[in-house]
């Protein structure tokens, strides 16, 4: 299965995304947690997204395009992999559809959720990025960007929406009776 997660900040894309990985196999891309690792580990690449991340600004399209690259050319990932946090505009997926070509995207699952419980879920996180201005500046960053992938995947008959408040458990279970079905173009 090849399968883009989307979703605000804050919407638990990270704990269900590991989740569906372990249950089917998968190869988990967050390219968050890529970024992340590569600030850490003083690479040229991380040192030039790092002042990016810390506003909460998208990091440029080439950075990310070549650290996605690098991963699904590995051989694992052509046994299915996970998107998380990937694509996160319009170019960064239209750049995915021309690399997979015909074996493309085959389900986007849309993790929906209120304002006001993306700002409680990402403040009580704690994450370095996550000071209220920061979370301010990426929710707008999402609906000026990230948002339009809605559109882009619903017109091309893959996207499905599940509700992301409640549980980890009861997210978990509506994501998967989302993946168990067969239609593509439900939402
Ligand atoms: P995340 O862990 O997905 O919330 O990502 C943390 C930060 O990494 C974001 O606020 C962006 O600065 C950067 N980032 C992650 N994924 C992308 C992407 N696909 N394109 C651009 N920037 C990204």
């Amino acid at each position: 299965m090849r399968i883009v997660l989307l979703g605000p900040p804050g919407a638990g894309k990270g704990t269900q995304a590991a989740r569906v990985c372990d249950a089917h196999g998968l190869v988990h891309l967050s390219t968050g947690d890529l970024l992340r690792a590569a600030v850490s580990a003083g690479s040229d690449l991380g040192r030039e997204a790092r002042a990016y991340m810390d506003a909460g600004n998208l990091v440029p399209d080439s950075l990310v395009l070549a650290l996605v690259r690098e991963r699904l050319n590995e051989q694992d990932a052509d046994g299915g992999f996970l998107l998380d946090g990937f694509p996160r505009n319009v170019a960064q997926a239209e750049a995915l559809d021309q690399d997979l070509g015909a074996e493309g995207i085959e389900r986007v699952v849309n993790m929906q959720l209120e304002d006001e419980d993306i700002v409680r879920r990402l403040l009580a996180r704690g994450r370095k990025d996550d000071t209220e201005a920061v979370i301010r500046n990426r929710l707008k960053v999402f609906r000026a960007e990230t948002a339009p992938l809605i559109a882009h995947y619903e017109a091309k008959g893959l996207l499905q929406t599940v509700d992301a408040e409640g549980s980890m458990d009861e997210v978990f279970d509506r994501v998967q009776g989302l993946l168990a079905n067969g239609a593509r173009a439900s939402s």
